[in-house]
């Protein structure tokens, strides 16, 4: 399928970088020309499945002069801007993450796709930027962009070969990284994606009445993950819009894990049992050789990470995950907390992982939140401390699986409106601690600790805590 509000796409020209005497950039036995030249074989297979007309600069271990590298470029499809030109390389200088190269007559539009998708494979998203030559600062830095005529070139670098993390991702994702690319530029020019495994592209049209909250309500998704696959900056459609819709696959939760510090008292069976998790499980995820804790020491904890999406009937059933409180559920449904309580007769705010929740859809309206776009230097944390909210909401909201944000992501943050209470009252059980308690209400025990004035983390069952919201 074609999407005629796309730019038309002539063919494209892949370009694996260097090759033969010239090695590129190397790092103990690593050769730069090798990745480019496997990730490139690799693309040029999958565009021709797709069904896009596709060549290659070099297709095995050759010296290509820059002139007659430039001419294999134009040779194929000539030097119109309907060409494509994809050129494979790494960076070297210790730095760390993927970069993309985009010429200074274009856009930057599909650079950045490009990086998102490779960021979206797990690749830290270093930058998309264009190069000026030092000595003429009209002219791109290199050859590929300034000699390739009206051509579209990006350039595409992976990874860093000299920074061991990079090439490590390198060696195991590589061929994922390539991927990436060919799924960001079949959208891009509007050809229905299909993933190396059949799955194909999701097409929706939008109808007249719809919103991105009830596409994303009818197919079982979030506003967010829609906004983020259509590379959507505001939530106005147009009647008969394509929409990119999140494959099942796609929405598939990645292995999660948790992190946790151990305290005094804790060990590995009990941790299995906090999280859901096995003691082998976590032997293995931490290449554990006894069972033996520490103090302080950090485990990372595997646990079954199932999304939970709301069906489309009257009511919604949500069961309780790690770390939820009700403020959260409410804010994530776009209800009042008391909505939750009344529905389901609950007594206490108290929730246990598991626990089914009728969310009665009292309000098909989405939540009421504001939109915050991520600056230079901030964490959740200090957006949470901006807002009045915190970290579990904001994660809540925007369906976060990490931390880790991007400058330039939106974010949805819980309007003051429905900012919760500053603090409720919680008695204490048997097994709590105070960094289950945090996790359980979604805040951190630092705040517990500074709203009680404690002195110390042990707990004594019947205590009585009260909580920051
Ligand atoms: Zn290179």
């Amino acid at each position: 399928m074609t999407n005629d509000l796309r730019a038309p796409l002539k063919g494209i020209v892949i370009d694996p970088g260097h090759g033969g005497n010239d090695s590129g950039a190397t790092s103990g036995n690593f050769q730069e020309k090798d990745f480019a030249l496997e990730a490139s074989l690799y693309m040029y297979d999958r565009f021709r499945d797709l069904g896009i007309p596709v060549a290659l600069t070099r297709d095995s271990d050759i010296t290509l002069s820059e002139p007659t590298r430039v001419n294999e470029i134009l040779a194929p499809y000539g030097n119109t801007s309907d060409v494509l030109v994809i050129s494979n390389h790494l960076n070297a200088g210790g730095s760390e993450g993927a970069e993309v190269i985009y010429a200074l007559r274009n856009t930057d539009e599909l650079a950045q796709l490009v990086l998102q998708e490779i960021g979206n494979e797990g690749q830290i998203m270093r930058k998309y930027y264009q190069l000026r030559d030092s000595e003429d600062p009209s002219q791109d830095a290199f050859a590929i962009m300034s000699d390739t005529e009206n051509t579209t070139p990006l350039m595409i670098f992976y990874g860093f070969i000299d920074n061991p993390n990079d090439i490590q991702k390198i060696q195991e994702n590589l061929i994922d990284y390539a991927e990436a690319v060919v799924r960001a530029v079949a959208r891009y020019y509007g050809y229905s994606y299909v993933s190396p495994d059949g799955e194909k592209d999701n097409i929706y049209i939008v109808q007249s009445g719809d919103s991105l909250w009830s596409i994303a309500r009818k197919f079982g998704t979030t506003v967010d993950a829609i906004k983020r696959l259509n590379n959507l900056t505001s939530n106005t459609l147009q009647v008969g819009q394509k929409l990119l819709l999140p494959t099942i696959e796609e929405e598939l939760p990645e292995p999660d894990y948790i992190t946790h510090t151990v305290v005094a008292g804790d060990t590995l069976y009990k941790l299995a049992a906090t999280y859901n998790s096995s003691v082998d499980a976590i032997m293995k995820s931490n290449n554990l050789q006894s069972t033996v804790l520490s103090i302080g020491q950090v485990l990372r904890i595997p646990t079954s990470g199932e999304i939970e999406t709301p069906p489309v009937e009257e009511n919604v059933i949500y069961t309780v995950q790690k770390g939820d409180s009700l403020w959260a559920i409410a804010q994530r449904y776009g209800i009042r907390v008391d909505d939750i309580i009344t529905a389901n007769n609950l007594t206490s705010s108290n929730l246990s992982i598991g626990q089914k929740l009728i969310i009665p859809s009292t309000s098909t309206a989405p939540p009421t939140t504001t939109t915050y776009t991520v600056q230079k230097g901030d964490s959740l944390w200090s957006i949470a401390q901006k807002f009045g909210t915190t970290v579990s909401a904001i994660r809540n909201l925007n369906n976060l699986s990490s931390d880790t944000l991007s400058i330039g992501q939106q974010l949805k943050i819980p309007s003051s409106s429905t900012t919760p209470p500053t603090s409720t009252i919680y008695t204490i059980q048997k097994g709590d601690s105070l960094w289950s308690i945090a996790q359980k209400f979604g805040t951190t025990v630092s705040a517990i600790r500074s709203l009680n004035n404690l002195s110390s983390d042990i707990l004594s069952i019947g205590q009585q805590l009260k909580i920051p919201k």
